[in-house]
């Protein structure tokens, strides 16, 4: 499966998958063109205050 920019179409991503504290596993990109970085869980996109949130949450 490839990957490109949702904001300039670049194929020059990196993506990562991030296992947070309590298991949640989401997708990271970040564009080597343009830094615009975007956030997924599960194939649906994850607004970066749901993302802060769920890194910041305690035990
Ligand atoms: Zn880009």
């Amino acid at each position: 499966m490839s990957v490109s920019c949702e904001s300039c179409t670049s194929p020059r991503v990196t993506r990562i998958s991030i296992t947070m504290t309590e298991g949640d596993v989401v997708d990271f990109t970040s564009c080597h063109r343009c830094e615009h970085k975007t956030y997924a869980t599960g194939g649906r996109p994850l607004p970066l205050e749901r993302v802060m949130s769920m890194a910041g949450r305690k035990k």
